[in-house]
């Protein structure tokens, strides 16, 4: 096949000893960075991206771009398609499976049930159907979602907290999936890190996402929404920056114990991990939009709405202290630098693609 050459070139680690990790949804905004710091560090990358159509794929190929420079292949394919996880099992020596494919967005699920399903819930068995049955199985972490914790208004959320109220058939999908995971632990023995992620953003962002499309809308003059709680409360989010979110992948890459696989070995002795990956200190979306004027030096036209019964929660807090103790995760970017370096992407992206557009 035309990639299985790229394939091999992408996924042989630079450093001895190497891992070498298949990348799901790594033209995706998470995927990107976990893809590159991989790399940067010596790992084998294979990347996998079905290159849906939920935002702009042409930020998708840009992202494609970036990583190809780096010397990481993307094979464009879905993780519904057996047979070529299969074939990318055969070909490649993969120890680490990093699942980051998924269809993400709380919103959008009120038209686009399916697709979640699809992804999230159907693409995640057949992926760990596949691993299940290489040998020697491969590590996995995959990303699961604050939104699990969905109505519990006990914070910060820890993983200990109560999961059985999702706000959103987003959520829904991802405590499946944790679900899921656990059951191809208790019986294939395979070793799998569920990691929550609380409300990622930084450059390469996604577009669909609040600190995205307010920057958008602030630079065009355009209105943006604020939403309230019932008792006039800005809606608030545990922003977390995206570097931050790759150290605590790579860590929960790096300290998974190895799979035992179901043959004969003691039920119990592969590892199944859930971690809060967050920054512990949530910011109300009012407080973002102030810090945005100030970095955009543009005042925003701003209106204030009661939250709709669409998906999204009141609030997000994050406590950290396992992921502290078993990954040595600590985030360290607070939500002005981190919109600083958003900013700075943000504009100098679209002054390129614009004259791209224009050449
Ligand atoms: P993203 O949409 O930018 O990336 C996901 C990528 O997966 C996309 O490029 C998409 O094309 C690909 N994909 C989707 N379905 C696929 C399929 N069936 N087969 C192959 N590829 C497929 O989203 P992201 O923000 O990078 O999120 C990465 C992961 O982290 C997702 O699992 C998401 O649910 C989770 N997560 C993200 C956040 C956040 O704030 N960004 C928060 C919590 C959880």
């Amino acid at each position: 096949r035309y990639w299985e050459k790229k394939v091999l070139k992408s996924a042989t680690p630079k450093a001895e000893p190497g891992i070498t990790v298949l990348v799901t949804g790594a033209a995706g905004f998470v995927g990107t960075h976990v893809s590159l710091a991989l790399k940067r560090r010596g790992d084998g990358v294979l990347g996998l991206d079905n290159f849906n159509k939920y935002y702009a794929t042409s930020l998708k190929r840009a992202r494609q771009q970036i990583l190809e420079r780096s010397g990481v292949f993307i094979v464009e394919g879905d993780i519904n398609d057996t047979e070529l996880l299969k074939k990318l099992f055969e070909t490649v020596f993969i120890t680490h499976v990093m699942h980051l494919a998924a269809q993400a967005g709380v919103r959008y699920a009120m038209q686009n049930p399916r697709s979640y399903v699809d992804s999230n819930i159907a693409g995640f068995v057949n992926l760990l159907e596949v691993c299940k049955s290489v040998n020697p199985q491969p590590v996995i972490v995959w990303a699961s979602s604050s939104s699990v914790y969905g109505l519990n208004s006990k914070v910060p959320f820890s993983e200990k907290d109560r999961t059985d109220q999702p706000a959103s058939l987003y959520a829904a999908t991802k405590k499946a999936g944790e679900a899921i995971a656990h059951t191809y632990n208790h019986i294939y023995g395979l070793s799998i890190t569920g990691l929550r992620f609380f409300t990622v953003y930084g450059p390469w962002g996604r577009p669909d996402m609040a600190y995205f499309f307010f920057t958008k809308n602030i630079m065009k003059g355009k209105e943006i929404g604020i939403f309230e709680t019932a008792d006039r409360k800005s809606v608030a989010r545990d922003f977390t920056y995206i570097d931050d979110i790759v150290k605590g992948c790579l860590a929960a890459l790096d300290t998974a114990k190895k799979s035992t696989g179901s043959g004969g070995k003691k039920r119990g002795e592969a590892q199944f991990r859930l971690y809060n990956l967050g920054n512990t200190s949530p910011v109300p979306v009012a407080k973002l939009v102030s810090i945005l004027e100030k970095v955009l030096k543009v005042k925003a036209k701003k209106k204030v709405l009661p939250l709709p019964r669409n998906g999204d929660v009141e609030f997000t807090h994050a406590n950290i202290s396992l992921a502290q103790r078993d990954l040595g995760y600590k985030p360290t970017v607070d939500l002005e630098t981190g919109i600083k370096k958003f900013v700075r992407w943000y504009l100098s992206y679209h002054s390129s693609s614009r004259k791209k557009t224009s050449s």
